[in-house]
């Protein structure tokens, strides 16, 4: 049988250990058998468990092996689309419950890592980094409307501001939100697994899910066994491949590629992000950056349309890097991956329900270490039949991409194109 292991990257190497979990050998029975051990998967079985369901959860690899376990660690609120946007959109009744939720996955995060007493070094304060006037005009017009929906705590912040958190003279000005922040992602999952655990659920590794047989009684087939539940919940986001058809012809993978420095001195980390926030920039293709607790920079960047795996991706990423920070000129690069988010045509989650018992969350498309853990609680109350918060993000719209998926490559890096043409010239 095939055994993924981790990709290398900082992350594995930093991991908290863990015990082995076996591969699902023979039948089991469940209540609910999640697909997926990212923060989606785990999230849901963490609310489900809490609320006395029974749970497993089949991984295809490792537990944090997707987007979870590689991501930036940044804990950004609200979605990759304005609520004004998903206003037009959905209009003002569904956009207000949405609205209201937008930063809750950060508060979720912090009460599990409190309560479960997880290790992942988390740390308050996230930034958005504007570069062109247009840009913070955005962060303003953002704030104001983050603030109808009651969430005051955003600080805008003028150049001089900026520089006091950040040391890169390319930002203009900038928010900050102190309900943002950072984590070691994989160690935040490995936590989360470990809570699962320590309320019954059980985690089968190693066991992809090759087969769903729908109908009154479902049953989620892996190679060497099955899961028979009353309710599924697919979480594969990503690395679902075609299990799950309608899925896959409504969203897709894209990579994005992470670097790690090697440690920093204490004078030199303190220069460049003086209060240990974490940083992303207002760009289309954004770069984003923080400290980790020894004092490494990781950076992040870039996206390959249909997460092509790219051969260098320090020659890709240490470029952006050096132009946020020339001062980093000579500091080696240890570690560097790839992971894959998935796209959706309106960059909002896809979130719904196949027949009656097969529930999915995915797509976030970019932002979704605060979504997922939201989404995570919003599955879990539909399966309780509190469906309210469910139905807002059930009713966004999930539009096929144009070009199917032969065609959708091409397709959205041009649209990219347009718009970091656009970041570029500042319009
Ligand atoms: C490099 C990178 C950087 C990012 N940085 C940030 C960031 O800083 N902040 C932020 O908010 N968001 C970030 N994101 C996005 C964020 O990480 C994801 O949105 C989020 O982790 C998705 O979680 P998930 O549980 O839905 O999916 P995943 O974490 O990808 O988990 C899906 C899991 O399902 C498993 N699986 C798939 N198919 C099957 C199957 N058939 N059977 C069994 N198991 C299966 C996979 O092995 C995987 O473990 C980043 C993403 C990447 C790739």
């Amino acid at each position: 049988m095939a055994n993924t292991p981790y990709p290398q990257s900082y992350y594995a190497a930093s991991a908290n250990p863990v015990p082995p979990r076996p591969a699902l050998q023979g039948e089991v029975e469940t209540d609910v058998c999640i697909i997926g051990a990212g923060y989606t998967g785990l999230s849901s079985a963490l609310f489900l468990l809490e609320n006395g369901f029974k749970v497993s959860i089949v991984e295809a690899a490792k537990v944090g092996f997707g987007a979870s376990g590689r991501n930036g660690g940044q804990i950004v609120n609200s979605y990759s689309r304005d609520i004004d946007v998903i206003e037009r959109t959905v209009g003002p009744k569904q956009a207000q419950l949405l609205g209201q939720m937008a930063f809750e996955g950060g508060r979720i995060i912090r009460e599990r890592v409190a309560k479960y007493n997880i290790q992942c070094d988390l740390k308050d304060g996230g930034v958005f980094a504007a570069i062109t006037p247009k840009q913070m005009g955005h962060l303003e017009s953002q704030k104001r409307l983050w603030e109808r929906f009651g969430h005051n705590q955003l600080e805008l912040m003028d150049q001089k501001r900026i520089r006091e958190v950040v040391a890169c003279d390319s930002y203009i000005g900038g928010m900050l939100d102190m309900s943002g922040g950072h984590i070691h992602p994989l160690n935040l999952a490995l936590g989360e697994a470990a809570a699962v655990e320590s309320l019954g659920g059980i985690i089968y590794e190693q066991t992809p899910a090759i087969r769903i047989e729908r109908g009154a009684n479902p049953v989620v087939h892996t190679p060497q066994g099955k899961v028979r539940a009353k309710f599924i919940i697919v979480a594969g986001n990503a690395y679902l491949g075609n299990l799950v058809p309608e899925l896959a012809a409504k969203s897709m993978p894209c990579g994005t590629q992470v670097i790690t420095t090697e440690p920093l001195s204490d004078d030199l980390a303190r220069t460049l992000l003086p209060q240990d926030y974490c940083v992303e920039d207002c760009n289309y293709l954004l770069d984003y950056y923080r400290l980790t607790s020894d004092k490494r920079l990781i950076f992040g960047g870039g996206v390959v349309y249909g997460a092509r795996d790219p051969a260098n991706i320090e020659a890709i990423i240490r470029p952006k890097m050096l132009k946020a920070f020339p001062q980093l000129q000579n500091v080696k690069i240890d570690y560097a991956w790839t992971g894959n988010f998935l796209l959706t045509l309106s960059r909002l989650p896809q979130v719904g329900r196949i027949g009656d018992n097969i529930y999915y969350s995915q797509g976030c498309s970019g932002h979704g270490v605060t979504y997922t853990h939201l989404a995570g609680k919003v599955l879990a109350e539909a399966l309780r039949g509190q469906a309210e918060r469910f139905d807002a993000f059930a009713g966004l719209p999930h539009y096929p991409f144009p070009g199917g998926q032969m065609l959708r490559v091409p397709f959205s890096a041009i649209g990219a194109w347009y718009y970091s043409l656009r970041d570029r010239l500042g319009f």
